[in-house]
């Protein structure tokens, strides 16, 4: 039997070989300390879990449309208006089956072979498969992790050519920990204003800020901005609700019915008493979303203190999403390794504590560690990391 080259083409996780192996040393009964999660460790604020199950009782359990329910689709246009200053109208919005979903789709409507996106690295593990997947070319930009990772607006400007399709902006980004302050993202958006591309703003982790740090909807930067940007967003990671697999995506017209259809054909509509539900955790107290960043603020500074505490390790400060990305290639002669799979390998097996590959984003000398974990956790981790590596 042969599979397609389309999913050939595709690289098996870095992560997975990492996160099977931890899995399977914690069902042997071994104490394994895991920074590998992508998602909050609370619970589902109640008051969600109850319209949905209140959705349930109301008999929302049959199809609905496949590009989402029309309320939800009114709720975030709502959402997006009030919180993020921008103005989409819900038929704008498409509803898809996860942050992940919507992505995927909007790659699909727009690719064609040949086409190219400019992804910024350190990037989110999905986008170069997707990107491959719909048949664009991946153009890889690096950040300097001396200013953060982050890119400027020289560095994309000079990345556009006639080929260039997208530009992937990710901030707060998944791994680096890092966010554009508002007045970086205007420049980069200035630089665009005039420029034939679309961008796709992943803001997944908007509400995950820390310190000073400001968030800023990137197409509300510039005049004219917003019709050329596809905004992304979902309810996993604001209100835990990972397992509940609602996203959306707002922008122009002919993107979004072009990803409705795709949704017709493709998943259906996303659950309808979890669409019900969202609607809820949109509009209802904010204080839970609130309360976990609170959280998440002191974990990050904790992590990041003693991570750089380690004689060998580097990390920027976290200042957006929940992840520690931190430089670990001068320890690697320590383990006798060579690259950050193999680091992660040794952690594993010498100290039971997981960590995820830099490879993985891009960046082979680094490792991702998730705060999304207690602070007990977080201690008893990095404890068995300064002492493997003492
Ligand atoms: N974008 C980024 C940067 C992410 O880190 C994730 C999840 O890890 C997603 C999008 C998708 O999230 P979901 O599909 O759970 O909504």
């Amino acid at each position: 039997m042969k599979i397609s080259k389309r999913a050939a083409g595709i690289t098996a996780s870095a992560t997975l070989a990492v996160s099977a192996k931890a899995k399977q040393m914690k069902a042997q009964g071994l104490d394994v300390v895991s920074f590998g999660a992508g998602e909050p460790d609370f619970d589902t604020p109640a008051f969600i879990k109850d319209a949905a199950k209140q959705a349930l009782d109301a008999g929302l359990t049959k199809y609905a449309p496949a590009s989402g329910s029309p309320d939800l689709k009114k709720a975030v246009s709502e959402k997006l208006r009030r919180q993020n200053g921008l103005d989409y109208d819900p038929s704008q919005v498409v509803i898809s089956c996860g942050g992940k979903h919507a992505l995927y789709g909007a790659f699909q409507v727009l690719l064609d072979p040949g086409d190219e996106v400019l992804l910024p690295s350190p990037y989110w593990v999905s986008y170069p498969e997707q990107i491959k997947l719909a048949g664009g070319t991946v153009v890889e930009l690096r950040g300097r992790e001396d200013n953060d990772f982050k890119l400027s607006p020289d560095q994309i400007l000079k990345a556009i050519n006639q080929r260039t399709k997208i530009l992937v902006l990710n901030s707060p980004n998944n791994p680096g920990g890092f966010a554009y302050t508002p007045a970086e993202l205007k420049s980069i958006a200035q630089g665009l204003v005039d420029k034939d591309i679309i961008i796709f703003s992943d803001e997944i982790y908007e509400n995950l800020t820390y310190g000073h740090q400001e968030f800023v909807s990137f197409a509300t930067l510039a005049d004219g901005l917003i019709d050329k940007t596809v905004t992304f967003n979902g309810l996993a990671k604001t209100y835990s609700m990972t397992g509940w697999r609602i996203g959306y995506a707002a922008g122009p017209q002919e993107i979004i019915s072009a990803m409705g259809s795709l949704q017709s054909h493709e998943t259906s509509n996303p659950v309808t008493f979890c669409m019900s539900a969202a609607i809820t955790a949109l509009q209802g107290d904010q204080t839970c979303v609130q309360q976990m960043r609170d959280e998440f603020a002191k974990r990050a500074d904790h992590m990041f203190k003693r991570l750089n505490a380690i004689e060998g390790i580097t990390c920027i400060k976290p200042t957006g999403a929940f992840y520690c990305f931190a430089n670990v290639s001068a320890c690697y002669d320590r383990l006798g390794v060579t690259g950050s799979l193999a680091f992660s390998d040794a952690v594993l097996d010498k100290a039971n504590v997981a960590l995820v590959p830099g490879v993985a984003f891009g960046w082979d000398t680094h490792v991702r560690l998730s705060f999304a974990t207690s602070m007990e956790q977080i201690d008893k981790g990095l404890d068995r990391l300064e002492k493997l590596l003492a």
